[in-house]
């Protein structure tokens, strides 16, 4: 994908939140957790962490859902009710935006695997890497660097 590919769109199901990036992603996840199997009425969420200068939503006003805090501010459309993207308190370079939501879902496949220690018996999705809990901020850049480099590959 080329940089004349961006900005990027993306909208909740309703589409009166609409989202775009100027930049690809630097990691994808699902998350199994139990949060994550409730809020998104599903067996895992999906991610796609994106720098947060790269990110902006151009339509409509997100509400915060989900936990309302302490340490994560859920976003939705206020409409649909749709859960568009996630802001970490003290981790506000990156956005977590919801990969389904984009035009095309070309960023769905999960690079790696969080709380898999709550992982439903029956799922399996294609991570290279696994974690039965999350990684640590150590671990992020090399991760980042393993997903940039396959990234070249699959989309050369
Ligand atoms: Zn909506
Ligand atoms: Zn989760």
């Amino acid at each position: 994908m080329s940089l004349l590919d961006f900005p990027y769109g993306g909208h909740c199901r309703c589409g009166a939140l609409r989202i775009e990036i100027s930049a690809p992603p630097v990691l994808t996840a699902a998350c199994h957790c139990r949060g994550c199997q409730r809020m998104s009425a599903s067996a895992f969420s999906l991610t796609a962490m994106v720098p947060a200068k790269a990110f902006r939503v151009v339509e409509g006003e997100p509400v915060k859902g989900g936990m309302h805090g302490p340490t994560l501010d859920h976003y939705f459309c206020a409409n649909c009710k749709s859960w568009v993207f996630t802001r970490i308190v003290g981790f506000d370079v990156f956005v977590n935006v919801r990969p389904t939501m984009f035009d095309d879902p070309k960023w769905s496949e999960p690079f790696i695997e969080t709380m898999a220690r709550d992982k439903l018996p029956w799922v399996t999705v294609p991570a290279k890497h696994s974690y039965e809990g999350f990684p640590t901020l150590e671990d992020l850049p090399r991760l980042m660097d393993a997903f940039s480099a396959q990234r070249g590959v699959s989309e050369a």
